[in-house]
């Protein structure tokens, strides 16, 4: 008998942009996120084809590993097809209910965060240029969010080869699960996050309250939320 989610998301095309180039994916099996980029709609079209091959696990015994592998190939067969697609890419951060876990994978600078006993905790580690100057000393957290060079991504997925991060998460009666694109975590501190995710028992009010504070700050970037929980 496998995990199940309980699952919330809302996204917002924000307060500058004309589109959203974020997509998501909100199950009871399978929840991601993804914020794609390129020029004109590649952006859109790149995060929507990896989360529509994602969203076969939801129905499927297959891995995160084989899926992103898929999604990555789909990406490399669009821009074949369409010379006008060269250089969209998308992040991607999906949870994925396998057994009696879940497997967290990642690559790019969306985020998943652990919410447990009070307390918020990042899940994944950005591939970004200043996360690097971060791990290596050089510069602090606080520092970071304020970097010129903080939109930097040093990995995401463009159809060429990729090593997406994985770590297995055991789930707990009463955590949540926030997985969010950088429209959220640039402009909303973690203690506010940390404050806001548990504001309601209702999941969708929570995302919609998460995604109130990127618009309360003035949206400059596409937003996207989900907020979700075991079923133990
Ligand atoms: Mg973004």
């Amino acid at each position: 008998m496998s995990v199940t989610l309980r699952a919330a998301a809302v996204s917002d095309r924000g307060k500058v942009r004309d589109n959203n180039e974020d997509a998501v994916y909100a199950g009871a099996r399978l929840i991601a996120v993804a914020d794609g980029v390129g020029g004109g709609p590649s952006g859109e079209i790149a995060s929507g084809i990896v989360i529509r091959e994602l969203a076969k696990l939801e129905d499927s015994a297959g891995s995160l590993d084989e899926a992103i592998g898929a999604a990555n190939q789909r990406l490399r067969e669009a821009v074949r097809a369409d010379a006008d697609l060269e250089g969209m890419g998308t992040t991607l951060t999906a949870m994925l209910a396998v057994n009696e876990g879940l497997q967290l994978a990642h690559i790019g600078d969306s985020r998943a965060y652990l919410w447990r006993d009070g307390r918020l905790t990042q899940l994944s580690r950005d591939d970004t240029f200043v996360q690097g100057l971060v791990d290596q000393g050089i510069i602090s957290a606080t520092e970071a969010r304020a970097h010129p060079q903080r939109a930097l991504v040093t990995q995401a997925m463009h159809g060429s080869a990729i090593e997406p991060s994985f770590a297995p998460v055991t789930p707990r009666a009463g955590d949540r699960y926030l997985l969010c694109s950088d429209g959220l975590s640039d402009y909303v501190d973690d203690d506010t996050i940390e404050r806001t995710i548990t504001s309601s028992d209702d999941l969708e009010e929570c995302a919609r309250a998460l995604v109130d504070l990127a618009l309360a700050a003035g949206a400059p970037d596409n937003v996207t939320v989900v907020v979700a929980q075991p079923d133990l």
